[in-house]
């Protein structure tokens, strides 16, 4: 998938869609979450607007509001998934960032100590 990809065949836009099932945890009119089918924590959740925007940074642009929908996403589900100890969230911004999925999104990861630098 490139940084070309539009909503037409945008793999998030169809779990959006309802056309690739997805594992849903969290949703509201405007943002969908679901568990990442490759999971790097014992929680690990994407959190997506459910307009097409390629990234966190053109999402900002288009569609502010929507973006802060998304970290009042992360905290009820930290909240729902008990991540009282601590979570982290993070937006891949780019191929060079490991960027695979050119839909905005945000990761939401707990449930075990991190550790810094990231990869
Ligand atoms: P990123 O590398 O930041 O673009 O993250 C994309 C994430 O999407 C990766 O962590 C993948 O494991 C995850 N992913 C890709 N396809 C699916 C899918 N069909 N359902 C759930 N997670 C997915
Ligand atoms: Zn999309």
């Amino acid at each position: 998938m490139s940084a070309e990809t539009g909503p037409e065949d945008c793999l998030f836009c169809k779990i959006v869609s309802g056309d690739i099932d997805a594992d849903v945890v969290h949703e509201t009119a405007t943002t969908v979450a679901f568990r990442d089918r490759n999971p790097q924590a014992p929680t690990h959740v994407l959190v997506i607007p459910r307009s097409h925007y390629a990234n966190a940074a053109d999402l900002a642009v288009g569609e502010p509001e929507t973006a802060a929908h998304l970290f009042d996403a992360a905290r009820a589900i930290a909240e729902q998934e008990g991540l009282g100890e601590g979570y982290r969230l993070v937006f891949n911004t780019g191929a060079a960032a490991h960027q695979t999925v050119f839909h905005a999104h945000m990761h939401v990861l707990g449930g075990r100590a991190m550790t810094w630098p990231p990869g």
